[in-house]
């Protein structure tokens, strides 16, 4: 189990946050609204309000200890970065950040940010490749080239093996999981079949998986 400290809960971050404590985990959540404190501090394990650019108040709060601390303050790009850095200086070793541009981003990199997240972009781009095609299902990015992409099995591989369809060869991907209902799949091997209605995670080059769309 993890600590964790949740700066700015807006939209994004307070989503962050419960689904920590949810799984488990020791969330504190810092924001500077009174109100929003009020309104999260049943789905965390503590919340507290605070200005997260007041470096002397995080000190109090005692976040040296956490091991990870996500900085989501989105729209205020000052107060972001201050409150990245203040973290960062305290001691705490795992920073992501939201960022709302390239150049944000860029800043909260060089100011010592472990991980950047561009939220509405990054669901932009899965919320586009799900209309675009209708076998996809949901789609991450991995790197700028590579994806995972959970889209419904082709009606041609209804009965067949993996062996047989043979994506590896024919397309150049791999699957990961197959899952049937609820029921999920997460070590397939070549004997498995697919069955009409199934849902299959694979994952890729963006080319190759653009193929298995066609
Ligand atoms: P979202 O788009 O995810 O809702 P916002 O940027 O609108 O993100 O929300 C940011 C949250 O961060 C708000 O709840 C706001 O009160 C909080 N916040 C902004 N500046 C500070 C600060 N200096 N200290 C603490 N909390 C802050």
């Amino acid at each position: 189990m993890k600590q964790y400290i949740v700066i700015g809960c807006g939209r994004f971050g307070s989503s962050v946050a419960k689904t920590l404590y949810k799984m488990g985990h020791d969330v504190l959540a810092i924001d500077g609204n009174e109100e929003i404190v009020q309104h999260i501090s049943d789905e965390v394990t503590h919340a507290v309000q605070a200005d997260a650019t007041d470096e002397h108040a995080l000190r109090t709060l005692g976040i040296r200890n956490f091991d990870v601390a996500v900085i989501t303050i989105g729209s205020n790009i000052q107060a972001s970065i201050m409150a990245t850095l203040i973290v960062k200086d305290l001691g705490v070793k795992y920073v992501v950040a939201k960022a709302q541009n390239d150049m944000h981003a860029k800043v909260l990199y060089k100011i010592g940010a472990d991980r950047v997240v561009f939220p509405e972009r990054d669901m932009g781009t899965r919320v586009a490749h799900n209309l675009v095609s209708t076998n996809i299902l949901d789609y991450i990015e991995l790197a700028p080239d590579y994806s995972i992409m959970e889209i419904s099995a082709l009606e041609a591989w209804s009965g067949k093996t993996l062996l047989e369809i043979n994506v590896r060869a024919k397309y150049g991907v791999n699957i990961m999981a197959i899952k049937q209902g609820d029921l999920i799949n997460v070590s397939p091997n070549a004997k498995d079949r697919i069955s009409r209605g199934d849902v299959l995670v694979v994952i890729g080059h963006n080319n190759d998986l653009k193929k298995i769309q066609e």
